[in-house]
């Protein structure tokens, strides 16, 4: 076995890879970019070589430079990890050159299922069963046309060097044709830098079937069974599970000794994944074979009980096979969903920033030996720890989440609950999403095919709800202790400004109302009742009211709302409160009556950053007299300036940030003190 390998990746997979390594008592390298110094990769191996700028052609595409580190640091293999150079023929032939070992099939079988049609030519001869098509090299624009002609519409023109689902287009009927090739040609020049086509029929509703095979160099070749990807956006995954649902023991034999089939006529050595888009009725044709370990592969490790990035490693040092084909064996269903920073509601868009909060369920980190799900069943593959950012520079992933049942349903109820313990703020996130689609009647009756999103828009995009009675009881909840607490601490200090600011008066009056901003919405609530000592009380909200208490349990909250009982997770960052609770994300905007001036009525107070920025301007000192709407202080953040006003008459006691000062979200940047009124 190796005693040191370099891992040409970053993110969750080369922590990953690491993680198998360490268990096996290799050496690992990590390289980094400037983005990823402080990137948990790199925190994970042994060693750590800054390779670059962020974009990833001045780091994690600099084939000769990755190699030159490696010899440099003593590693005797590369593992590519997915994406980056891990299909790239030229650096598998760079590192043989250099005496390094790839951890990935030999250059020749890159190169054959590197093209998309030379592959389908390939697997013509193997006997591999193809979707009807064009897939010859003449590129005339006539010749594809009749070709699409003789196939029958709907087409699907795709780049023959594409992946990662793009320089797809259909085509429904002729007179599309032409316009369409053309914006295929364009997209797939620009990505790929190869502008050669394939056509093929469209196929309608089928399902995306894949077979994981492993081959070693003494001949050996097995199937570690499929996996089901058939729910995607935009042609990408978003989950996947194994087995596929509905799958017959024949077929899986059929679908298994095809893929192996496939390996063979290019000969495969290594982890490769051959993928089959099938019909309804179970039959299945080719669609390419992505060379390397693919971010699915965990599923087949829940089911199998086997560490994939083992038998990698293995086969890359020689050794045979693990196991042979008759001792391979399903064990239950496992699920994976893709946790990804984007938003969902506007087109999975990405987005990026810093996760500055991350809660994730109990589960086992990564794969472990001879215990394939823990005790849990539940398994987190992650390359980012709160605090850490989601950059634009690369894939937006923030974890694969897996779990394990007994049978599918156990897996999928297990997903629910874990997904429901997945809280994360500081961007946008597809939790939500994929906890609805876990809980959709398409998914939960495998009624799938690669449609299933588009076809469940109404259920998977309902409209917004405003904060349920729950969401809002536990924000109060946080809210209250965290006045008590702040008076607590207040009462101690004599000098503070909150001494005099009187936060948890109920004014002689036993009625409270605050407001809360969800989503644009001003909500009001009403509290009747002593919460301060009892911590009972009425709550009143939209048309309910509710006896109401709640206590804390470490990061927990229960409240009981009359016979009622919930509970969940509140995150506060300043005025803002994350509420997390029946699986979903709700975002309460504390409006503060001290900087909100029509329902002012405090005597003095904090001014407070509503976003973090840099402070531009003060336009007070202490001892500024000023009247309400005076502007005092002004912040930019996100490009955009935003002005701290005066929320009542009064003076101001403290400034304490200066022009070029940066502040976090919910930091006090003045001290207040409400202008007695005269002669009182
Ligand atoms: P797979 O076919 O293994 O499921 P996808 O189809 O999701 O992979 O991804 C398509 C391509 O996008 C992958 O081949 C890989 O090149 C790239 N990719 C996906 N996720 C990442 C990531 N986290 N880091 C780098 N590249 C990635
Ligand atoms: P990529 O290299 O981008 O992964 P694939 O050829 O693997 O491209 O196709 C990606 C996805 O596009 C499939 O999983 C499937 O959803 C869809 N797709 C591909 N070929 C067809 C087809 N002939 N008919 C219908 N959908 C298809
Ligand atoms: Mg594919």
């Amino acid at each position: 076995m190796f005693n040191k390998i370099l891992i040409a990746n970053r993110g969750e997979i080369a922590c990953r890879v690491a993680a198998t390594c360490r268990r096996l008592g290799i050496r690992t390298v990590a390289v980094y970019s400037d983005a990823d110094a402080d990137a948990r990769h790199v925190a994970f191996c042994d060693e750590a070589v800054h390779i670059g700028g962020p974009a990833a052609r001045d780091s994690y595409l600099r084939a000769d430079h990755i190699i030159e580190m490696a010899k440099e640091t003593g590693a005797q293999a590369i593992h590519p990890g997915y994406g980056f150079l891990s299909e790239n023929e030229d650096f598998a032939r760079a590192c043989a050159e250099a005496g390094l070992v790839f951890i990935g099939p030999p250059a020749e079988a890159i190169h054959a299922m590197g093209s998309k049609s030379a592959a389908k030519q390939l697997m013509e001869k193997a006997a591999v069963p193809l979707v009807p098509g064009y897939h010859g090299e003449d590129q005339d624009a006539a010749l594809l046309r009749r070709e699409a002609d003789g196939i029958g519409y709907p087409v699907l023109l795709k780049a023959s060097a594409g992946g990662g689902g793009k320089g797809m287009r259909v085509v429904d009927a002729g007179e599309g044709f032409e316009a369409a090739l053309a914006s295929v040609k364009r997209e797939a020049l620009a990505s790929f830098g190869d502008d050669k086509v394939l056509v093929e029929k469209y196929l309608t509703r089928p399902r995306h079937i894949e077979i994981q095979v492993f081959a070693d160099t003494l001949g050996n070749c097995v199937y570690l069974f499929e996996r089901d990807c058939s729910v995607q956006r935009r042609h990408q995954k978003v989950l996947e599970e194994a087995p596929a649902p509905g799958m017959t023991e024949e077929r899986r034999r059929a679908m298994g000794e095809a893929a192996v089939a496939a390996a063979r006529a290019v000969g495969y050595v290594g982890a490769g994944t051959v993928e089959f888009i099938a019909n309804q009725d179970g039959s299945f044709y080719f669609m390419e074979m992505n060379t390397r370990l693919q971010v699915e592969h965990p599923v087949t490790e829940m089911i199998t009980g086997q560490d994939l990035v083992e038998w990698q490693l293995r086969v890359a040092c020689g050794e045979a096979l693990p196991l042979t084909q008759e001792q391979l064996r399903i064990d239950g269903h496992a699920l994976e969903a893709r946790i990804y920073a984007e938003n969902p509601e506007k087109g999975f868009l990405p987005s990026t920033g810093t996760l500055r909060f991350m809660r994730t369920p109990p589960a086992v980190q990564f794969m472990r030996g001879g215990d394939a799900h823990g005790p849990a069943g539940v398994r987190i593959d992650a390359g980012v720890r709160e605090g850490d950012t989601i950059s634009p520079f690369y894939d937006p992933m923030i974890a694969k989440l897996i779990v394990w049942g007994r049978d599918r349903d156990e897996a999928l109820h297990r997903m629910s609950q874990a997904l429901a313990h997945y809280h994360v703020v500081g961007l946008s996130t597809n939790v939500a999403f994929l906890q609805r689609l876990i809980k959709s009647d398409a998914f939960r009756t495998a009624d799938l095919d690669t449609g299933l999103i588009e076809r469940n828009q109404a259920t998977l995009f309902p409209p917004q709800k405003s904060a349920g009675i729950e969401s809002i009881a536990l924000a109060v909840a946080a809210l209250l202790e965290r006045e008590s607490k702040e008076r607590r601490i207040d009462e101690a200090d004599r000098h503070s400004p909150w001494t005099h600011a009187g936060n948890w008066r109920l004014n002689g009056r036993d009625t409270r109302t605050l407001y809360f901003e969800a989503a644009g919405h001003k909500l009001e609530v009403v509290l009747k009742g002593d919460v301060r000592d009892t911590r009972k009380s009425t709550l009143i909200y939209a048309d309910q009211a509710a006896p109401f208490a709640y206590t804390f349990k470490a990061d927990d909250i229960r409240v009981d709302l009359g016979t009622r009982r919930t509970h969940g997770q509140v995150h506060r960052e300043g005025d803002t409160f994350h509420v997390f609770h029946d699986g979903r994300h709700t975002v309460l905007g504390w409006l503060d009556p001290l900087l909100h001036a029509g329902e002012a009525e405090g005597e003095g107070g904090k001014l407070t950053a509503p976003m973090p920025g840099k402070v531009i301007a003060v336009m007070v000192q202490p001892g500024s007299k000023v009247t309400r709407g005076t502007p005092l202080l002004v912040m930019e953040a996100m490009k955009m300036e935003h002005t701290i006003a005066a929320p009542t008459d009064g003076v101001v006691s403290e400034v304490l940030y200066g022009v070029g000062e940066q502040v976090a979200e919910g930091a006090q940047l003045l001290a207040f003190a409400v202008e007695e009124a005269a002669g009182a």
